[in-house]
């Protein structure tokens, strides 16, 4: 059975367009709702070993270069099958492919600044959720 959680964070491109409460809202409008959040700087550290999946990848450098540039906000989200849904309302990783009504569309800019993070599975929703917040943390 699919999970109800997922992790995602508005990226730092995202927050200086000051767009995070039309983000927010359009998670809300999508039918989530938000068990943790916080608004902080990912070291270049953290970013790395947030982002070590893609060590190998030829954008590792750029990315996590960009994530470490500027404030984020980190949240668990709950639905039902959250990760599916989540992924289809945040749209595409390259925006130019992002279908009208997700976020990309409205707010990314590039396939690096994409303005939102999504969980791609259940496990990987569990460890990213783990890797921000606690269980205290948790509402
Ligand atoms: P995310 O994991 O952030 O939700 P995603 O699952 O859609 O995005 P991934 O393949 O996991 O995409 O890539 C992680 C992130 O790496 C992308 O969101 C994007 O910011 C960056 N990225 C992916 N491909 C490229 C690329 N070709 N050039 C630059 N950055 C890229
Ligand atoms: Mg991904």
């Amino acid at each position: 059975m699919a999970g109800n959680l997922t992790l995602t964070m508005i990226k730092p491109d995202a927050v200086k367009k000051n767009a995070i409460g039309g983000i927010l809202k359009m998670m809300n409008d999508g039918g989530f709702k938000i068990v943790a959040m916080k608004y902080m700087h990912l070291s270049k550290t953290k970013a790395e070993a947030f982002y070590a999946v893609h060590k190998e990848r030829p954008f590792y450098g750029e990315l996590t270069e960009f994530m470490s540039s500027g404030p984020i906000v980190a949240a668990i989200l709950e639905k039902d099958n959250a990760v599916e849904d989540f992924r289809k309302l945040i749209g595409a990783t390259n925006p130019a492919e992002a279908e009208d009504g997700t976020i990309r569309k409205v707010y990314a800019t590039s396939i690096g600044e994409n303005a939102v993070h999504g969980s791609d599975s259940d496990e990987n929703a569990q460890i990213e959720g783990d890797f921000f917040f606690s269980q205290q943390e948790r509402f």
